[in-house]
């Protein structure tokens, strides 16, 4: 079932990357190249998925999620960080940050789909 998945991105060629796989496997993609415009696109558009690039100039990605989370209507969207630090204590910043999940960059277009795809699974009442 096609989705909406806005996608925070500030790098290029990351950004072609996981458009082209998202949209191959029908979904809709909204591109936000900075922070404070993935937070209005977000509360204009409503996506079914946020994907979300932890290293963003000026606003970074950990205060993205925050902002976003703290919208009344964005606080069930589930948030999907992308992040190149794979030390243990930013996997725990990543959640608390309000962040549902992450993936690890470099993006494996192996398993991209598969990763993100557990975050847009239907969810029942309630269910986060
Ligand atoms: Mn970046």
């Amino acid at each position: 079932m096609p989705k909406k998945v806005l996608v925070i991105e500030d790098n290029h060629q990351n950004m072609y990357l996981t458009t082209f796989m998202l949209e191959r496997h029908g979904h809709k993609v909204l591109q936000a190249w900075d922070g404070q415009q993935g937070i209005e696109m977000a509360a204009q558009a409503l996506p079914d998925l946020i994907l979300l690039d932890i290293q963003l100039p000026e606003m970074d990605g950990y205060a993205v999620a925050k902002a976003l989370k703290a919208d009344p209507r964005l606080a069930m969207v589930p948030i999907v960080a992308v992040t190149s630090y794979a030390m243990a204590g930013d996997r725990e910043r990543i959640l608390a940050s309000g962040c549902n999940g992450y993936i690890e960059k470099p993006i494996n277009p192996e398993t991209f789909l598969a990763q993100i795809e557990q975050f847009l699974a239907p969810a029942g009442p309630g269910e986060v």
